[in-house]
């Protein structure tokens, strides 16, 4: 680890170094520089987001910390902060709306998982060559001071992914 660690200090690439198969991995346990860092938030679709602001207030004992819409995206959101994590309500504001669909398809409750990347357009880039289906490829900005993009649930085992890099 040290070796590894004196390695990149001297700006040399992880490739220009002997080391195990998934060393990519091993690094990005050790330094949390790469790749998915935590997961950000957890995303739920509900029918009247006050009435779950209230809910989920009951249920975490505060409130939520903010409170945003996206007119693009057609969403009303609020956001409650838990731990390293947060939980984000979307309401939709009109029937086009990505998550009117889902609520019209699902009913309420999980929507999306959202992963903390430090590099989007690089982690995009990375996934799409996994195979995965982006279905932004260029990010957009979301709530909570993100860009985000997404990942088609087909090829997530039906979970729609979420990959957000905080705009700083
Ligand atoms: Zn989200």
């Amino acid at each position: 680890m040290v070796l590894i660690a004196n390695h990149l200090s001297m700006g040399l690439s992880p490739e220009s170094f002997a080391l195990p198969k998934n060393h990519l991995f091993f690094i990005n346990f050790v330094f949390q520089f790469k790749f998915m860092r935590k997961i950000e938030h957890i995303g739920i679709a509900v029918a009247n987001l006050e009435a779950s602001n209230l809910l989920f207030e009951k249920l975490l004992g505060y409130p939520p910390y903010k409170e945003e819409e996206v007119s693009s995206e057609g969403v009303k959101t609020s956001f409650f902060k838990n731990g390293p994590n947060k939980i984000e309500l979307l309401e939709a504001t009109n029937p086009d709306s990505p998550i009117a669909k889902f609520l019209e398809k699902k009913g309420e409750g999980i929507h999306h998982i959202a992963f903390d990347v430090e590099n989007i357009v690089t982690e995009i880039d990375r996934l799409k060559k996994e195979g995965f289906v982006v279905l932004n490829e260029l990010p957009k900005k979301g709530a909570d001071n993100k860009l985000v993009a997404f990942l088609h649930p087909k090829g997530t085992n039906g979970v729609l992914i979420e990959l957000c890099q905080e705009i700083t």
